[in-house]
């Protein structure tokens, strides 16, 4: 029976940085299959939604997206992955629109799985496939996981549960993966963990995240690193020298949840406001230019007004450059769930609404500091206005979403680009410098199909 497959996959993801990883990796495994990657939107042979567990609205969109998925194509392959299936997996079982329900163990096979089930082939293990790197979708940026699982427990979180204890990925294999990815003509690389500081302690022999970020910037040509989240209480200073290499880049998001030391401590985090503003301040006296992001809950059970209020004006004082804000939501078998004085939905939503207002004021004084100034910019792709023109977008080293015009194709170029002016949720910018040369991507690249991601 041959291994290669015409057939379609459409997969879509909800979530964590940790979540895009799973997915980029499956669409490259499912690249070398020979699958054809389509939109979500379109009729597929299977669809993957890769679910999220965060708050019961995450829980609420992951049942939709796989309804959707059932009424694109009766006849596809529904397969549910991700926290909400790994926590809820009887209740994602039951669901009559899915076929398959692969839970955390499980999903290092999963495009075997999918495989399998749609060829009728249980026995060849997707490792007998072999071949070279392939990749389809967007190149400009590829995540690495480096780690999963948690073993620290917040109050509220559900993730130790849906994706168990902390391990993290041999550095041999990070710095192959890395290698594959920039030798198939990705720009930018992000390692990514649901806990990054802790990287290497369950290693033997064990290492750091430092010695990581060290290894890739010393033995793969990578242009551009990024980090995704490291906790605050894992911060390791001495990590920061390493950001006099401009090849990483000047982003750190910090989940903080709350700027009030009695709501962090129900929260069972471990820092207090201070502490983290400590934190802040070395990273911007060790960084000039940095931008740094994070995660605010608000009405978690029992914060009062008053602590609401500590939250909102500690975070006005730190000039965040971009905050994801979350209402608190009820998460079975989370200490949290049995906390007394749960904040009603009403008072929830007003205090989101706040929170959201001075997440986008706190963002665009941050953009501001940078307007006259020339930077690059890695450019993702387009989108078409009304009057015909292109506009172009891409992120900035220090996560400034920067948009241009111009009839040249940008996507996966790193152009040189005056900040203009603010715009709603970014900059406008001016192309200065070169539009350089399509790169050309290794030997090993096979673009099956153009996807948005
Ligand atoms: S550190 Fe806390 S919030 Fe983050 S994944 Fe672990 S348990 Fe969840």
């Amino acid at each position: 029976m041959s291994h290669r497959s015409n057939r379609t996959v459409a997969l879509t993801t909800l979530g964590c940085k940790v979540n895009q990883a799973d997915s980029d990796e499956w669409i490259r495994q499912f690249g070398a299959l020979g699958y054809e990657l389509v939109d979500f939107g379109e009729v597929a042979d299977a669809y993957v939604v890769n679910t999220c567990s965060v708050t019961h609205v995450a829980d609420r969109k992951s049942r939709q997206l796989l309804r959707q998925a059932r009424r694109l194509n009766p006849a596809a392959l529904v397969v549910a992955t991700g926290c909400y299936a790994s926590v809820a997996t009887d209740e994602v079982a039951r669901m009559v629109e899915v076929d398959l329900v692969i839970g955390d163990q499980d999903k290092p096979r999963l495009v075997e799985r999918v495989h399998s089930a749609l060829e009728g082939d249980d026995e060849q293990p997707l490792e007998a496939l072999g071949g070279a790197l392939r990749v389809f979708g967007a190149r400009h940026r590829a995540f690495v996981k480096v780690g999963d699982g948690c073993d620290k427990f917040c109050a509220f979180c559900i993730v130790p549960y849906a994706r168990g204890r902390a391990r993290s990925v041999d550095p041999n294999h990070v710095i192959a993966r890395v290698r594959a990815l920039i030798s198939a003509g990705f720009r930018e690389i992000v390692l990514t963990a649901v806990h990054m500081g802790s990287y290497g302690r369950d290693l033997e022999p064990s290492t750091t995240l430092r010695a990581l970020v060290r290894r890739v910037l010393d033995e793969t040509p990578v242009e551009r690193l990024r980090l995704s989240s490291i906790e605050p209480e894992d911060f390791d200073l001495d990590i920061l020298d390493l950001w006099q290499d401009s090849r990483l880049c000047r982003h750190f998001h910090l989940a903080l949840d709350s700027g009030c030391d009695a709501t962090l401590r129900r929260m069972r985090r471990r820092y207090l406001a201070a502490d983290y503003h400590r934190l802040m301040q070395s990273i911007r006296d060790a960084v000039p230019g940095v931008a740094i992001t994070t995660d605010v809950m608000v009405g978690f059970p029992g914060e009062t007004e008053e602590e609401f209020a500590t939250s909102y004006r500690f975070i006005e004082e730190q000039e965040f450059a971009g905050i994801h804000v979350f209402p608190y939501s009820i998460r079975h078998r989370t200490t949290a769930s049995k906390l007394p004085n749960q904040v009603g939905p009403e008072e929830k939503h007003r205090r989101t609404e706040a929170m959201l207002a001075l997440a986008a004021r706190s963002a665009a004084r941050f953009r501001q500091r940078f307007l006259g100034q020339v930077v690059p910019v890695l450019y993702e792709g387009s989108t078409r206005t009304k009057d015909g023109s292109l506009t172009w977008e891409g992120l900035t080293d220090n996560y400034l979403r920067v948009r241009v015009e111009s009839d040249i194709a940008l996507t996966n170029q790193v152009v040189a680009t005056r900040l203009e002016a603010c715009a709603e949720d970014g900059i406008r910018g001016i192309l200065l410098g070169p539009v350089p040369e399509i790169r050309q991507a290794g030997a090993d690249l096979n673009i099956l199909s153009a996807a948005s991601r």
